[in-house]
């Protein structure tokens, strides 16, 4: 793996979970991980950040590695762009628009994301079609608006406000009713 791609990875990962990584704990990981291909640390890393509240464990990340596919390259070669075949999209919870829209936002209270059945493939038509289990664990998940729901594509706080901020404010927004 790509030393710069992995540090940064590391940060992205440290802010979105608001903790603080020292030389050791990089040391350590970069011992684990460097010779993992660049685009299985990202994606595992990806799916860390949006799965787990706390900086990843060694073995988390381990849990998160994608499958490797045969002609598997980074952005280019799955069936479904949009969602990279994972049949979901990760999207702001609807409670966060109007507060954002209103002027009225505050990050601890309003920020959160939520999963969403992708609109452009098989995968996401299944993830929208599945029955219930008998616990109701697995429900089927509505399917992504883009008038109503702003993709979260980044892990910065910052930079998701702004997304935010753009999306609320773009002529074709729509608010969810909920
Ligand atoms: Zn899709």
């Amino acid at each position: 793996m790509n030393e710069s791609i992995f540090k940064t990875e590391m940060a992205r990962t440290a802010a979105a979970t608001r903790s603080t990584i020292d030389e050791l704990t990089l040391a350590a990981y970069w011992e684990e991980f460097k010779n993992w291909e660049d685009y299985l640390f990202i994606g595992a890393l990806d799916s860390c950040r949006r799965s787990l509240k706390r900086f990843p464990t060694v073995s988390d990340v381990i849990e998160f590695r994608p499958p490797p596919a045969k002609e598997y390259r980074w952005g280019d070669s799955f069936r479904c762009a949009k969602c990279r075949d994972k049949g979901r999209l990760w999207v702001y919870h609807p409670k966060a628009y109007r507060p954002i829209r209103e002027h009225r936002f505050v990050a601890a209270r309003d920020l959160s994301d939520c999963v969403v059945a992708c609109d452009a493939c098989e995968a996401g038509e299944h993830e929208a079609n599945r029955e219930s289990d008998k616990c109701g664990k697995f429900k089927a998940l509505p399917t992504f608006d883009e008038a109503r729901m702003c993709l979260v594509t980044s892990s910065h706080l910052e930079e998701q406000i702004q997304e935010l901020e753009s999306f609320v404010s773009g002529a074709d927004y729509r608010e969810l009713e909920f």
